[in-house]
């Protein structure tokens, strides 16, 4: 049981991860280990579980539920204490849920890519932590959907931010890698993180900046990271082609070396 008083509930007071698991095993599960314990002490609440108790508890999911390819969500909220109280206790006492759930992660998105809109990023300004406060990206996802589109690129200040539930790259016209530097604005992504510790000896050249729009409408690939959709091509934004407007080489030169690296026997 969860009571409604719960600050998950009432305040979106929670951190959250998501964890790929391919072929039974968790994929890059000490990054998204660290960010959590990062998150919790940004939004004042003791780590619940040490990092041992977490790993244990993930793979006691992965076992009970003969889980081979899918993800493990994990929630930790601020608890509930009496009625509604905005600053709450002294010490929290965290509430923790976790579920698996099957999904092929190497799959349609993979191979055929996403269709992008443009959006206005209203979120708040602590976009590096990850926390349940999602109510932008719902109703950019339904933007989305009512556009005929899979997701959204936020913009901010003439610059794209990240997508919906991803990192956002674009390939320039010079073959280069360009994706956001890390700041407030956008959420360490773990498999941005993954995609990063790649590159060395790919024959790939990386900028982190920011990109405009316009950047990324003139990009001749463009793609997101995360660890839903792992290496997601965007075929189009706001019904305009990227590139050719289907996956492009070096989308899936990443996908490859992404997948090697997680140890799946696949061809992208
Ligand atoms: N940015 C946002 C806003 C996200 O919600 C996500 C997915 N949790 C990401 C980026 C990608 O992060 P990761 O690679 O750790 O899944």
């Amino acid at each position: 049981m969860v009571s409604p008083f719960d600050r998950g509930f009432l305040f979106a007071h929670a951190a959250y991860e998501l964890t790929a698991v391919y072929g039974g095993r968790l994929v890059d599960f000490e990054g998204h280990m660290s960010r959590l314990d990062r998150t919790l002490g940004g939004i004042a609440l003791p780590n619940p579980l040490s990092a041992e108790a977490w790993g244990k508890v993930h793979r006691d999911l992965i076992e009970f539920n003969n889980l081979t390819e899918g993800l493990i969500y994990l929630q930790v909220t601020g608890g509930a204490y009496g009625m509604r109280d905005f600053a709450g206790p002294e010490e929290f006492e965290p509430t923790v849920f976790l579920y698996a759930d099957t999904k092929q992660l190497i799959g349609e998105t993979a191979r055929d890519g996403v269709r992008a809109i443009f959006l206005d990023d209203t979120r708040w300004k602590r976009r590096d932590m990850k926390t349940t406060q999602l109510l932008s990206q719902a109703l950019a996802y339904r933007a989305a959907r009512e556009a005929g589109a899979d997701t959204a690129l936020m913009v901010e200040e003439g610059r794209v931010t990240e997508a919906a539930s991803s990192n956002a790259w674009i390939v320039d016209s010079a073959g280069q890698l360009v994706t956001r530097e890390l700041s407030s604005s956008i959420l360490p992504g773990i498999t941005r993180a993954g995609v990063l510790s790649l590159l060395e000896g790919s024959g790939l050249t990386l900028v982190e900046r920011s990109f405009t729009p316009q950047e990324a409408l003139a990009a001749v690939e463009a793609f997101t990271t995360s660890a839903g959709a792992m290496i997601a091509p965007v075929i189009s934004i706001d019904g305009q082609s990227i590139g050719s407007g289907k996956p492009g080489p070096v989308t899936r030169q990443l996908q490859r070396l992404y997948y090697q690296a997680m140890g799946a026997d696949v061809a992208a």
